[in-house]
């Protein structure tokens, strides 16, 4: 069994080298930042970087910075900014300073300025076709622009020009002048500067230009003195041109850049843009469905910090491409919860019992124990009556030989309550089963020690006649195959059948039950209390992972 750790003691390869960047004295201190562009929804692979720099920089006593990485104006929005911090503190962490690319705009004006005077840097008339065109393949080098030498005066005017927004979007670029023939593509004269006339969600309309990224990212490392800048491995093609603005644009302080394989997950979509297509078509409720991967979804579906904490922790960061289980995932929270949760009974799809030796208009109350697992959970008391609920499931009129739950003329044990036998079955006109007629034995309750005969099944209830409705929401997995495994369109992939939704009954006690309460519900697994559906008239459960699985991360 996997023991959850508090701390991110496990080694790996970036805390090595900090930590030997901190015994040799090439850094007097760690700073690392989490740097989100705000046009989605966090999601799991988020997480997994999130959990890094923020534990890797409290392990080292450094800090952490949380930057927006706004210089996107068509695809950001404040509604991304908000939920995206409220992810990250609702994960555990909290930043030391809040910053925005935009934040250092004027700066990074600036400092493109510098690259011009210096040579290093040009104002193209290309279009984008035509620079596309001209860059060249793996195996053959790029042409040079016919504005790549263009004076330094010249060049400054354009620029400022482009600021002033005397030109339309896509007319002007502003690129570094690198190498052309570089057998590295990203060094082949990389835009640094776009035309963009956007509303900007912070600037407003201050800007019509807007750096790119690989010219934005090291800009705001180094102005924040960040040491250590943490990133996916498909950036590093790009560290020759982070290492290239640091230098040709004379920073005090000079970040490094290092990478690290992403999170896959089996079965789950780990890209924003995905991830929005599906709010956008409906195809799911919100950023925030149960089903989708983001860490407000899994939020919601019940999910917490701790077990996605602990499980970015046991997947490690390492270089090597890899897919988790999902099932890892699923481990983790069940882990979590295991000792924490409330054990209670729900039917999920209700079948009437009537007990017709048990007195009409008697009640009692039965104890039951929280937690087996954790007796300092205590014990609740539970109502039994002449009408129960229980599981559609638990009954076969015909069963196959092994069946040990109820059937006519069969005994089972009804969880904390007495053993109850099937004397007669009420069907519809159309021959469906609506209700059994029971007798219980009184001699049997549960905590009696009564020994004088064996059942083989025991089934969960709930009393009818006090019983709370509920409902129940169970998820598969959204797409029908795993990801890559396939080049159908991506919404012909979806799941028709993510979501089913059942009327049933909890116990009376639940009816005080709370967005985000979690239950373990007797042989169904883990249920959270849906936050956003769930109403005084109507408590709305999610799973957030059924009891077993054969799974074991150590295997
Ligand atoms: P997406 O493709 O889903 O939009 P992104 O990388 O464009 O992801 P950003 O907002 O730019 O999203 O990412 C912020 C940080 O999170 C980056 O440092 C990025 O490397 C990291 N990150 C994103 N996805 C993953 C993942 N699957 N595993 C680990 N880190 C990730
Ligand atoms: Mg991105």
């Amino acid at each position: 069994m996997v023991v959850m750790e508090n701390k991110a003691s496990s080694s790996n390869f970036i805390k090595n080298i900090v930590s030997d960047d901190l015994q040799s004295g090439k850094v007097a201190e760690i700073v690392t930042r989490f740097p989100p562009e705000p046009n989605g929804y966090l999601h799991i692979g988020h997480a997994k970087s999130i959990t890094l720099n923020f534990e890797l920089a409290d392990e080292f006593k450094g800090k952490t910075n949380l930057r927006f990485d706004d210089t996107n104006p068509v695809k950001e929005d404040t509604e991304y900014v908000e939920a995206i911090q409220e992810d990250v503190r609702w994960l555990g962490f909290e930043w030391d300073d809040l910053r925005f690319a935009s934040d250092y705009f004027e700066e990074m004006y600036q400092r493109a300025v510098l690259l011009i005077q210096k040579g290093k840097a040009y104002v193209d008339d290309l279009s984008a076709e035509q620079m596309r065109e001209m860059r060249g393949t793996l195996t053959q080098p790029g042409q040079n622009s016919p504005h790549r030498d263009r004076g330094v005066e010249e060049n400054l005017d354009l620029f400022a020009r482009m600021r002033a927004g005397e030109f339309k979007d896509g007319e002007r670029v502003l690129r570094a002048k690198i190498d052309m023939a570089s057998p590295n593509i990203n060094l082949r004269d990389p835009a640094l500067y776009r035309i963009a006339h956007a509303h900007h969600h912070r600037t407003g309309n201050a800007w019509c230009i807007y750096p790119m990224y690989d010219y934005a990212h090291p800009i705001g490392d180094a102005i924040e003195g960040v040491t250590h800048s943490i990133c996916t491995l498909e950036f590093e093609d790009h560290r020759p041109l982070y290492d290239w603005v640091i230098e040709e644009c004379e920073m005090a302080d000079k970040p490094h850049q290092y990478e690290f394989a992403r999170l896959n997950v089996t079965n789950t979509i780990m890209s924003k843009r995905y991830l929005k297509m599906l709010v956008d078509k409906g195809v799911v409720e919100s950023w925030d469905d149960p089903r989708m991967p983001t860490i407000s979804g899994l939020r919601r579906k019940g999910f917490t910090p701790e077990a996605l904490r602990a499980f970015c922790r046991e997947i490690g960061v390492s270089r090597a491409y890899s897919v988790v289980d999902e099932r890892m995932l699923e481990f983790f929270i069940r882990e979590d919860l295991k000792l924490k949760a409330p054990r209670t009974m729900a039917v999920l799809q209700p079948l009437k019992v009537v007990i017709t030796n048990y007195p009409e208009g008697q009640s009692e109350l039965l104890d039951a124990e929280n937690n087996a697992e954790n007796e300092a959970m205590g014990i609740r008391q539970i109502p039994f009556s002449r009408e129960i609920y229980i599981e559609q499931d638990d009954f076969m009129e015909n069963p196959p030989s092994k069946y040990f739950r109820l059937f006519p003329g069969n005994e089972v044990r009804l969880k904390n309550a007495y053993f109850i036998k099937c004397e007669e079955v009420v069907k519809d006109a159309n021959g469906n089963v609506v209700e059994l007629r029971c007798t219980y034995d009184p001699e049997t309750k549960s905590g009696s020690g009564f020994t004088g005969r064996k059942v083989k099944g025991t089934i969960h209830w709930v009393d009818a006649s006090q019983a709370v409705p509920a409902e129940f929401r169970l998820f598969e997995p959204l797409l029908l195959d795993e990801e890559g495994d396939s080049d159908k369109e991506f919404l012909d992939r979806i799941n028709p059948e993510s979501l089913t939704t059942l009327q049933g009954f909890v116990e009376p006690n639940m009816k005080e039950a709370k967005g985000q309460d979690k239950f373990q519900f007797f042989r169904h697994g883990y249920f959270n209390v849906d936050p956003k559906h769930t109403s005084p008239e109507l408590v709305v459960f999610n799973r957030v992972v059924s009891l077993k699985s054969s799974f074991d991360p150590k295997a």
